[in-house]
């Protein structure tokens, strides 16, 4: 609760949310705030607070949450995107800017596999990797940030093409499993190349997801060794109960639970991290556009699930799709914090929903309703053409 940043330079854009009713950190140390205003310029969260303690002069945009909850806006960890906005998966245009609208305001590519004609050789999927990364950096559909460009390794890779991906602003691995490399013992090499030169990786986990891919069980995850152990709840078909939770004590990794998984396995994960008190370890994605389709809601879907039926408090789960996230990924959102991104969900218990007020609503498995998306500072969507309409809506004033 500190101003981070002098912030009254000429020409910045200064933003104060105002009367926050209910305040969502995204840190699961503290995943409640006691705070009703949120300052941000150019982008960035400079202070965060009580209104009364804090300089809300100057404001370029002044938006009156009116009495409404702010949540840093979510992460979707497993999208597989191909190009622009649209995806071959279903043939659909739009998706990504209709995820938006369901509170997601960055999304993590797991590899941009749905690629027709997608290359294999080393050379064409180095090249097809640097392209996405590029087009996703400067393309952003609804004002959401796509961290794209993740290759999935194929036999016949050595150090150096990890190397020449790092130096050309490659991150991430597309899920390890999904090419030609199949066994630990090739993969935990391909992912220490990776990891010495600051790429992450994540491993697909169980049945095969569409015709074409592979079963990768506890055995192969366990010795590859990825950052993040992708869809550990299936992508769609799970590994047996007994190998999930191994996975959880026997591996340090990041636990990512997706909407187009398994839901009992999603509940177990969640149970034997709560167990073993790594509930620091669990994220959040979609695992889409899959054969189920598109899921615009999946990630709220997937908090309102995991609060209503695993016994975790909704303020936690939304931590899962948030700072948790944030933190494995080395991202700079995913907190209510000076100096964090300006990425803002403001949303309101759903109309007629049986709950009291918002966590109530969620808790009792309802989705919340979105009024209000920022991205960056600036204003995404107003009421979110997706979800149930919210009880209470922000206004914005601009000057
Ligand atoms: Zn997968």
């Amino acid at each position: 609760m500190t101003e981070a940043a002098s912030s009254k330079s000429a020409g910045s854009h200064r933003l104060v949310i105002r009367n926050i009713g209910l305040l969502l950190s995204g840190d699961l140390e503290q995943p409640i705030l006691n705070a009703d205003t949120v300052v941000a310029v150019d982008g960035r969260i400079v202070s965060v607070g009580q209104e009364k303690d804090l300089d809300v002069g100057n404001a370029t945009t002044v938006i009156d949450a009116r009495g409404t909850t702010l949540s840093p806006g979510l992460i979707d960890s497993h999208v597989h995107p191909v190009a622009g906005d649209w995806t071959p998966r279903q043939n659909q245009l739009g998706w990504i800017d209709s995820y938006m609208h369901g509170g997601v305001t960055t999304m993590i590519s797991a590899g941009e596999v749905h690629t027709p004609g997608r290359p294999k050789d080393v050379v064409g999927l180095k090249a097809m990797a640097i392209c996405a990364q590029r087009s996703f950096n400067a393309f952003r559909p609804g004002g959401v940030k796509i961290h794209a460009g993740a290759p999935v390794i194929e036999h016949g890779m050595v150090e150096d093409d990890f190397k020449e991906l790092a130096a050309a602003g490659v991150t991430i691995l597309g899920e390890v499993g999904l090419g030609s490399v199949k066994d630990g013992k090739t993969a935990r090499q391909m992912v220490a190349w990776a990891r010495k030169y600051g790429i992450q990786s994540t491993i697909h986990t169980g049945g095969p997801s569409i015709p074409g891919s592979s079963l990768i069980d506890k055995d192969i995850v366990l010795e590859t060794d990825a950052d993040v152990i992708g869809h550990i709840n299936g992508g769609h078909t799970a590994l047996p109960d007994d190998q999930i939770t191994a996975l959880c004590e026997k591996s340090s990794r990041a636990l990512e639970i997706v909407h187009n998984g398994n839901e009992r396995a999603a509940l177990l994960t969640l149970r034997t991290a709560k167990e073993l008190n790594q509930l620091r370890r669990v994220i959040l994605g979609t695992d889409s556009p899959a054969g189920s389709g598109v899921q615009p809601l999946g990630i709220l879907r997937m908090i309102s699930m995991l609060a209503s039926l695993g016994e975790v408090p909704a303020e936690v789960a939304i931590c899962f799709a948030t700072g948790n996230t944030a933190n494995i990924r080395n991202l700079d959102c995913g907190l209510i914090a000076p100096g964090k991104a300006a990425n803002f969900v403001l949303m309101d218990k759903a109309q007629h929903s049986s709950g009291k007020d918002l966590l109530e609503s969620i808790q009792r498995g309802d989705l919340p309703g979105i009024g209000l998306i920022i991205i960056d500072g600036v204003v995404s969507t107003q009421r979110s053409r997706n979800t149930p309409p919210a009880t209470r809506i922000p206004e914005v004033m601009t000057r």
